[in-house]
């Protein structure tokens, strides 16, 4: 007998979005999340346009706004030479920490009806090869089950739910990457993103209002392992060649603040299983050098609560709505997937890099709706706006 609808793994964005639809809609819905509330993470603070609308839907625009600092535009910079930039317009696109984020998010879900948990999601129940809910290791260290008609697995990457379901895809390991960084303090933000990519690597600058700053060192897992135990110099070191004398900033959280984040991989050879559905990064994880991951997590939830909205009150077949979630998924997906693959190739070829951004600024409209695309301002298969 089910304890609950929805049993949720993760209160990420796309838990606690999708937990926050289902309970305004009058569902029974847990989630379950390991980690203590507020709690830091250096992922997602670049809030998208697209992402922006997907929280606006959910009617929390403002709450996000009076917390969030302005983003004023993206300067991508390749090997060498000048960037390209393209700005934004006021309120546009915004900075925010993901531990306000991630709060403003659950607190809305619980404030709505949600029951939220801290637990660890250890493993899921699978009962005539259906999902009826997940086992979890409480606090105290007693395992126990907790039941619902649906199982998500909002996990992000890694997903307990889509391993433990055989929905995770093996991925080739050759160029697995890892992300350094953390929160900085500078006097040279200017509120602008600044990307600094070449030789298989990124540096990605975030402010997030006042002095302070997300920075994030993307690079593949071999070079970290080749650094032996140096990882402050050779970080540094790294740093300094990608941003070279274009910016004055090359500092980065010593060990202690710094954050490891990684290998940053997860794709899934389907969203859904009979009674479970996976949603956020737990369904298919992007390279963040795009930002897509909040708006795709969110746009998910709203895919998942639509799904599982219409199979609660008995309007649809499960297996007809899963399918047209995984639809939905797929097409979320698949331009984003071409567009951040496409990007990659780029970032991994600096002369390559460097002749595409000269371009890009002899063609304004086009490196506009491409750079557009990729800041998520618009959908990747959508025109962008006229200038
Ligand atoms: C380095 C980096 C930088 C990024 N920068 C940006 C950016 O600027 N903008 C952007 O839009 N996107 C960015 N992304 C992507 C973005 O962070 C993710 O796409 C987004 O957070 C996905 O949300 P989610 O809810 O699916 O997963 P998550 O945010 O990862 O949330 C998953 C939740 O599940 C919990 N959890 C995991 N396992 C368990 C378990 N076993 N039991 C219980 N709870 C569990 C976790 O604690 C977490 O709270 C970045 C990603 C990385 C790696």
């Amino acid at each position: 007998m089910a304890d609950d609808d929805v049993v949720i793994a993760g209160a990420g964005p796309a838990g606690s979005a999708l937990a926050l639809r289902l309970a305004r809609a009058g569902v029974k819905v847990r989630v379950v999340e390991r980690s203590v509330f507020p709690r830091t993470k250096v992922c997602g603070e670049y809030l998208s346009p697209g992402a922006l609308r997907e929280l606006e839907t959910l009617g929390l625009g403002k709450r996000i706004a009076a917390h969030a600092a302005p983003c004023h535009g993206i300067r991508l910079y390749a090997a060498r030479g000048d960037p390209l930039a393209l700005a934004f317009k006021d309120g546009e696109a915004l900075a925010l920490e993901r531990c306000v984020l991630d709060a403003v998010l659950l607190e809305a879900a619980c404030a709505a009806g949600a029951f939220h948990e801290r637990a660890r999601v250890e493993g899921v129940i699978v009962e005539h090869g259906r999902a009826t809910g997940l086992r979890v290791r409480e606090p105290s260290g007693l395992l126990s089950e907790r039941r619902g008609r649906v199982v998500v697995g909002a996990d992000g990457i890694g997903s307990v739910v889509a391993r433990r379901l055989g929905l995770a895809r093996e991925v080739c390991a050759a160029d697995e990457r890892f992300a350094l960084g953390g929160h900085i303090r500078s006097a040279a933000l200017d509120g602008w993103i600044s990307m600094f990519a070449g030789a298989g690597a990124y540096f990605a600058v975030n402010p997030l209002g006042g002095e302070r700053a997300n920075v994030m060192l993307v690079l593949r897992q071999r070079e970290i392992a080749a650094w032996g135990g140096c990882v402050d110099v050779c970080a540094r070191q790294r740093i300094a060649r990608l941003v070279g004398e274009r910016a004055p900033l090359t500092l980065f959280p010593a060990d202690g603040r710094r954050m490891a984040v990684g290998p940053l991989r997860q794709r899934v050879r389907r969203p859904d299983a009979p009674g479970a559905l996976l949603v956020g990064d737990a369904a298919g994880f992007l390279d963040p050098f795009t930002g897509q991951g909040v708006w795709m997590a969110l746009e998910g939830a709203r895919h998942a609560a639509d799904a599982i909205l219409g199979v609660l009150h008995g309007d649809v077949r499960e297996r007809w709505a899963w399918r047209r979630y995984a639809r939905a998924c797929r097409r979320s997906w698949l331009p984003r997937w071409v567009l951040s693959s496409g990007i990659g190739l780029l970032r991994n070829r600096d002369g390559l890099a460097m002749r595409a951004i000269e371009q890009a600024r002899a063609h304004r409209t086009p490196a506009t709706a491409l750079l557009g695309a990729c800041a998520g301002r618009v959908s990747a298969l959508r025109r962008p706006p006229e200038q």
